[in-house]
């Protein structure tokens, strides 16, 4: 059986990646943060249909727990095929003159080091150099990466901007070992991580100025995500899938 990991997947893209994947067969490890009710109720929804699930607690921010979520990974479910990079936060919309470092720090650590570290330790389990036998990484980025989000969150944008980097240079790294690593960068999509940034309506204030005239669902995003982990894209790595709208 093949095995995915998620980061982030108690609730938004994350759960709706992992209630996707389940469909699609695979095992699936449910890691979450804080928030253990909301990933017992996706591990639950995945096992009343038959699937299989686990959920782990990790900050990913924190190297030593993303060390745990990889072992009891391996532990509970098995050799990991597919890693979804999907974790990430953002704080309240405000100018650059506001930002503290430690702020910074703080989005810089979940949305940066977070998915190099988890990429890291998913590297170690899927290369062939390793003894693995390949596998596909995707990292959630964000459309904020091409547009920089000024006067809401500047610091967000450039970390989805390195992820974005980050994804070219180690598809390249790792593609003669199996493994293939690609981007999706959703645009606005009907999460609570809006309300993170002080505004939960945000996507309905800015709906108009998306070709598509609408916001994106998590369900929508999944379908990227779960399409560049399959054998289907399997000539993809490298590349990018923009969810949002047309902007
Ligand atoms: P969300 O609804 O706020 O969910 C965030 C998820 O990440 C939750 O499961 C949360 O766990 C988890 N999480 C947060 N910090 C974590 C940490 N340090 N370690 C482990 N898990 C952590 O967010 P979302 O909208 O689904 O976003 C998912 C990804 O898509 C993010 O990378 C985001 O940047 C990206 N994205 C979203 C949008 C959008 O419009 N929604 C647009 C572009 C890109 P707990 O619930 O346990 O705290």
């Amino acid at each position: 059986m093949k095995i995915i990991l998620i980061t982030g997947a108690s609730r938004g893209i994350g759960a709706a990646t992992a209630l996707l994947a389940a469909e699609a067969g695979y095992a699936v490890a449910v890691n979450y943060c804080s928030n253990a009710a909301a990933a017992a109720q996706v591990v639950e929804k995945i096992r009343a249909a038959g699937g299989t699930a686990a959920a782990i607690q990790a900050d990913i921010s924190r190297e030593e727990e993303v060390m745990k979520l990889f072992s009891e990974t391996d532990r509970l479910l098995g050799r990991l095929t597919v890693l979804v990079n999907n974790a990430g936060i953002l704080e309240h919309q405000m100018r650059l003159e506001n930002m503290t470092a430690a702020r910074l720090n703080r989005i810089f650590a979940a949305n940066i080091t977070g998915q190099f570290i988890c990429a890291r330790e998913a590297v170690k389990r899927m290369s062939t150099k390793h003894g693995g036998s390949g596998g596909a990484i995707i990292n959630i980025s964000s459309v904020a990466a091409k547009t920089g989000s000024p006067n809401e969150y500047l610091d967000y944008a450039a970390s989805k901007g390195a992820i974005d980097t980050f994804t070219i240079g180690l598809s390249k790294e790792v593609a003669e070992e199996g493994i293939r690593v690609n981007g999706v960068r959703p645009g606005f999509i009907a999460t609570d991580i809006h309300a993170a940034g002080g505004e939960p309506g945000r996507v309905e204030r800015l709906k108009s100025s998306i070709p598509l005239k609408r916001g994106g669902s998590a369900a929508e995003v999944a379908e990227a995500v779960l399409w560049l982990a399959s054998d289907k894209a399997g000539y993809s790595t490298g590349t990018f899938i923009d969810v949002s709208g047309g902007r």
